[in-house]
């Protein structure tokens, strides 16, 4: 490990361009970067937190609400056409998702895991099972699969999200 690298805040990562990148980090580690530099600016007009770059739990987040809806709402009985293009979605991943040790986690994950893009629920069960990959190596719970609609598509039966 280098020197400057010694010096990086926990949970900060540094992204393929050899800068730190936002988006592979926790949110805590951004925090207090670059406090320094704006010590003593006579005023600091900052941006509403909703419209700044996503740390890679929001992205995580956001990224997750996509994938899953985007299976929520596949077709039970997709088109070969709709097949290949949900295999392409899916394949992108590894090379396009911005926060790099993440894409390279889940490429491996897919690799180990060829995706089920048989039909909504088979798809569905896949992206859960993916993401509770995630969740355990993050040590978090696990999530019931039996529960992706419910979550993702029709709310729970309480109506308390219509
Ligand atoms: C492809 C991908 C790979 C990632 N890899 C990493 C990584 O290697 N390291 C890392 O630190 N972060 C990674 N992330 C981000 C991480 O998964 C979380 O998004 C982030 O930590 C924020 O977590 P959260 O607890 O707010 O909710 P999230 O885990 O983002 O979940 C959002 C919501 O989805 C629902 N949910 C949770 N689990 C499931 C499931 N299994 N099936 C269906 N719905 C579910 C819950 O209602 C939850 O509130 C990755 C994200 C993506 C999209």
């Amino acid at each position: 490990m280098g020197e400057s690298e010694t010096k990086l805040p926990p949970g900060m990562v540094i992204g393929p361009d050899g800068k730190p990148c936002k988006a592979c980090s926790s949110g805590a580690a951004f925090k207090n970067w670059g406090k320094t530099a704006l010590a003593g600016a006579a005023a600091v007009t900052k941006p509403l937190r909703t419209q700044c770059p996503p740390d890679k739990d929001q992205l995580g987040r956001a990224t997750w609400t996509f994938l899953h809806t985007a299976a929520a709402y596949y077709p039970t009985q997709p088109t070969p056409a709709q097949r290949t293009q949900m295999l392409a979605l899916i394949h992108a991943l590894p090379a396009l998702y911005p926060c790099n040790h993440c894409a390279e986690d889940f490429g491996a994950s897919v690799a180990q895991s060829p995706p089920d893009v048989s039909g909504r629920a088979g798809l569905s069960r896949w992206f859960c099972e993916r993401h509770n990959e995630v969740n355990e190596k993050l040590g978090k719970v696990a999530f019931d699969c039996a529960k992706t609609d419910e979550r993702w598509k029709e709310g729970p039966k309480d109506g308390s999200c219509d």
